[in-house]
């Protein structure tokens, strides 16, 4: 069980955690991976860039809010010696960042490195406290550090977990704590390399902690507790009718999740993917709703169409050129220009003398159409959306490319790609009609039936 920084808030968030976990351990036995509590690793990010620029003290007085956060939970929700514990640790923690970020300042050591250590600190925290918050409460629960499970290359800031090492160090710690009847509690996010340097997996880690645990040890679920009720046939922003899919295979998350924060990173639920452990998201403001279940296509309902996502704010790029036909290496071409600038390309469509693509990060814009333009005759159109319908089967069963056209037909679509994954259809319209089209599909598909 995953829980993400807003899950452990503040002290109501905390009892809702407790109550979420002592409900689950009546009928299984979970482990518990946390976040660091909402905003704190920004706020931790935050002090290392001030202490960078010299501002030790205002850097690390700047996290006083935030340490105030962590003791008002303890001093609500935990007993005397469970505080008493707990309160020592948060003394020693801020010891060892304020060293640190005089660290940083000083150049003592590498700055990435110090990064890591500094940013650990948020689910260090939380971590432990959450766990005095269940012995408080009489549960059975044991505090892991997530760095002696968790072993990574040396790629700080973005660390990349060894998987059999890992696996072997938290089947060894984990599995005999279980067995006796604890929950471990760790923090996610965080590791170690090799050396035993602390290392982090890049934001919004967690997901990949509590994926490789769960993975490790052969969970039968990995439940992915945060602030909203699953995975939605779209925004419920845009379309007020939008409701929790009860099933979503891998492949459909992985599409969806280009489009919505909200949705697992593919990457972070790679290692559930590999032993087709289901993977749960639920929301820790009403525990009582299934959430929704990401699994195995085999396992998962077919249905044509599962989701509607959109994003605004796309540059269509589309390139000219006569010399295109008939000859190779134009596509190669291309993309070189893009990989140069590191910008991401999300959807593509060639004909036989142009090739038009999406970019959502104009950044290099102006440099990257100058090279363009010496391969061909380069248009650039802003102010546009893509709209991407997603669902297993979209492409073997007949008629829903149809259907869809046909309920956005006063719509003018440009760019189609359909058929590179049979999971979905995406398109691009203007922006300003984006939230119609996707009324109109949601209507079409899920509020017709
Ligand atoms: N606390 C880390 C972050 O904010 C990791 C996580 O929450 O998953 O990125
Ligand atoms: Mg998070």
């Amino acid at each position: 069980m995953k829980f993400g920084g807003t899950s452990v808030e503040n002290t109501e968030a905390f009892e809702r955690v407790l109550s979420i976990v002592e409900k689950k351990s009546v009928e299984a036995r979970p482990v518990v991976v946390t976040s660091a509590m909402a905003r704190v690793t920004d706020a931790l990010i935050e002090a290392f860039e001030i202490a960078k620029k010299g501002a030790t003290d205002q850097a690390f007085k700047s996290l006083d809010v935030h340490f105030e956060r962590h003791q008002k939970v303890s001093e609500k929700l935990l007993d005397e010696s469970s505080k008493k514990r707990f309160l020592q640790e948060l003394e020693l923690a801020k010891e060892d960042i304020k060293d640190l970020l005089n660290r940083v300042s000083r150049r003592s050591l590498p700055l990435l490195m110090l990064k890591d250590a500094v940013v650990s600190y948020g689910e260090q925290l939380s971590s432990k406290l959450l766990a005095e918050v269940f012995s408080s409460a009489g549960l059975r629960s044991y505090h892991v550090d997530a760095r002696c499970l968790i072993v990574t290359d040396d790629e700080f800031g973005a660390a990349c977990p060894l998987w059999e090492e890992t696996k072997e160090l938290v089947c060894l710690e984990i599995l005999p704590l279980i067995k006796e009847g604890y929950i471990p509690v760790m923090g996610g996010f965080i590791a170690a390399n090799r050396s035993g340097e602390t290392t982090t997996l890049g934001r919004g880690g967690s997901d990949y902690s509590a994926a490789l645990i769960g993975a490790a040890i052969r969970a039968d679920e990995i439940q992915i507790w945060t602030d909203v009720s699953g995975v939605l046939t779209s925004d419920p922003r845009v379309c007020p009718k939008a409701r929790t899919l009860k099933t979503l295979s891998y492949e459909e998350a992985a599409e969806l999740a280009y489009f919505g924060a909200k949705v697992l990173h593919p990457k972070t639920i790679q290692p559930a993917v590999d032993l087709r452990i289901p993977v749960r998201v639920c929301n820790s403001l009403r525990p009582e709703e299934d959430g929704t279940l990401i699994l195995h296509s085999s396992q998962s309902t077919p249905r044509k169409v599962k989701s509607i996502a959109f994003k605004k704010g796309i540059t269509v790029l589309r390139i000219i050129s006569a010399r295109m036909l008939g000859a190779y290496g134009f596509m190669s071409a291309i993309f070189q220009i893009f990989e140069k600038y590191r910008t991401v390309v999300d959807v593509v469509a060639t004909s036989e003398v142009s090739v038009s693509l999406t970019l959502d990060n104009t950044e290099s814009l102006d440099k990257i159409v100058k090279e363009l333009e010496r391969i061909g005759k380069v248009e650039v159109e802003k102010g546009n959306a893509v709209v991407c319908v997603v669902g297993a089967g979209l492409r073997e069963t007949a008629g829903v490319a149809a259907q869809i056209f046909k309920a956005i037909s006063d719509f003018n679509i440009s760019l189609i790609s359909h058929g590179s994954s049979s999971v979905n259809l995406t398109f691009v319209v203007k922006e300003d009609v984006a939230d119609k089209v996707v009324k109109k599909l949601h209507k079409e598909f899920f509020e017709e039936e």
